[in-house]
């Protein structure tokens, strides 16, 4: 490796140490019509935390995420993902950044005319994993997300809760140094979201830090992880092991 880009990795390291791995910095983004999705948003998330976000619909949670993911770019301020600013990466860098963040949606996202251990197997082979890496990797996350016995089947073969657990092991496979899930339990019933959930706060505990967007409150008051609320655009409260935060 370059000295040039040791230095550059020492200064995200640093920046990471001083602002935090997530760091939103007076964060506006508009769309083209109607009032901003978030406005003026200040926003820190350290290394290992575990972070629900809630809130009405529309009050720009999903937004957020794809201001993360650079699906999006700020209109203002800074948005920082691992000490890099977001915003200003190199569209032929994008992708390499991206290998950072593994991402769930609410509906799966899984390549329907693959089975379980394809749609795995492809999120390594785009980062040009060595077939002997892949016949490791994947049968060892289908394991730690509950899906051993299931390889050969189709997406459409399985419940909503196994598809999700597909989902979460395909985000996990590259080892992500943050797990965005945007209401992942939304198309679940109670015991399929507990699982979900219980998996998330796994992977938090063996030091992966995890975002989640979710409208579940049983889930959100029983596991007292901190809790951010947004409402029109802005955060109207961020506590340590916090509880639901009603929605007027
Ligand atoms: P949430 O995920 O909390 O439901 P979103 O971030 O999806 O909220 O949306 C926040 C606001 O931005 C909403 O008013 C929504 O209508 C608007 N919005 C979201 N996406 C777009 C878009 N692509 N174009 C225009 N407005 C959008
Ligand atoms: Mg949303």
């Amino acid at each position: 490796m370059s000295s040039n880009s040791d230095k550059k990795r020492l200064k995200r390291e640093q920046f990471v140490e001083e602002n935090g791995l997530i760091f939103l910095d007076n964060v506006t983004k508009s769309y083209q019509t109607g009032a901003p999705a978030l406005n003026g948003v200040t926003l820190r998330i350290d290394k290992g935390e575990f972070v629900f976000i809630v809130g009405d619909s529309g009050s720009g949670k999903s937004t957020l995420i794809k201001l993360l993911l650079r699906e999006l770019t700020a209109t203002s301020g800074n948005v920082y993902v691992m000490g890099y600013n977001v915003s200003k990466l190199r569209h032929r860098n994008i992708p390499m950044f991206r290998r950072n963040l593994g991402v769930v949606f609410q509906d799966f996202r899984l390549l329907k005319d693959r089975n379980v251990y394809e749609n795995v197997a492809f999120a390594q082979r785009i980062i040009e994993k060595s077939a002997g890496e892949i016949r490791r990797n994947v049968p060892s996350i289908l394991a730690t997300v509950g899906l051993a016995g299931k390889y050969k089947a189709k997406p459409k073969q399985l419940s909503g809760g196994e598809q999700q657990r597909v989902a979460l092991a395909r985000a996990l496979v590259n080892k992500p140094a943050i797990l965005l899930a945007d209401e992942p339990t939304g198309n679940l019933d109670p015991g399929n979201s507990w699982e979900i959930m219980k998996l998330l706060e796994q992977i938090n505990e063996n030091g992966t830090t995890v975002v989640v967007v979710t409208h579940n409150r049983e889930i959100v008051n029983a596991m007292e992880k901190r809790v951010i609320a947004m409402k029109k655009g802005v955060i109207v409260s961020d506590e340590e092991k916090g509880y639901y935060v009603d929605e007027d």
